[in-house]
C-alpha cells in the first residue's frame, strides 16, 4: 500500500510500504477515507519531534471504514464507518480510567503516526479499536 513517509527533517515521501495488518486481538484494520494535516505533522516534518524515527507513515486524525477486526474487538465490524482518535486508549490502565487518555500507560496515548505507523496511508491498524475510534 501507499503512506506518506517522513524521512528526516524536511523530507517526506509518498512511498510503498507494509501493509497495515492485525497485530494484536484488540486492533482494526480502515481503509482510510479523508485524513487531515495538522500542526503536529508540521512539526514532525520539521523535525522537532525526534522520537519520531525516518520511514514512519505520518498522520493521527482520519476518517476510515473498518476492513478487518481483531478477535477481541467487540464493539465494531468490517464496513463500519469510524473516525480514528489521534489518542488510543488501553482502558484499562489508571489513566485511562481517570479519563486521561493521552498519558495512557498500557501502550496508547498519542501513538498513531508518532511511535506507530500512522494514517497518512491506504489503510491503517488503529489499536485498542473499541476505544480508538
Ligand atoms: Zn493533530
Ligand atoms: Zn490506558
Amino acid at each position: 500500500m501507499k503512506g506518506l513517509v517522513y524521512g528526516g527533517s524536511g523530507i517526506r515521501s509518498w512511498a510503498d510500504v507494509a501493509d497495515a495488518r492485525i497485530q494484536d486481538p484488540r486492533d482494526a484494520i480502515i481503509r482510510v477515507d479523508a485524513v487531515t494535516i495538522c500542526g503536529t505533522d508540521l512539526h514532525i516534518l520539521g523535525g522537532d519531534v525526534p522520537e519520531v524515527e525516518a520511514g514512519r507513515v505520518l498522520g493521527h486524525e482520519a476518517v476510515g471504514t473498518v476492513v478487518e477486526t481483531g478477535g477481541a474487538v467487540a464493539g465494531l465490524r468490517a464496513g463500519d464507518r469510524v473516525l480514528a482518535s489521534c489518542i488510543s486508549a488501553c482502558g484499562i490502565c489508571r489513566y485511562c480510567r481517570e479519563g486521561a487518555y493521552g498519558q495512557c500507560r498500557g501502550g496508547g496515548g498519542w501513538i498513531l503516526g508518532h511511535t506507530i505507523d500512522g494514517v497518512q496511508s491506504e489503510y491503517a491498524r488503529i489499536p485498542f479499536a473499541d476505544l480508538s475510534t
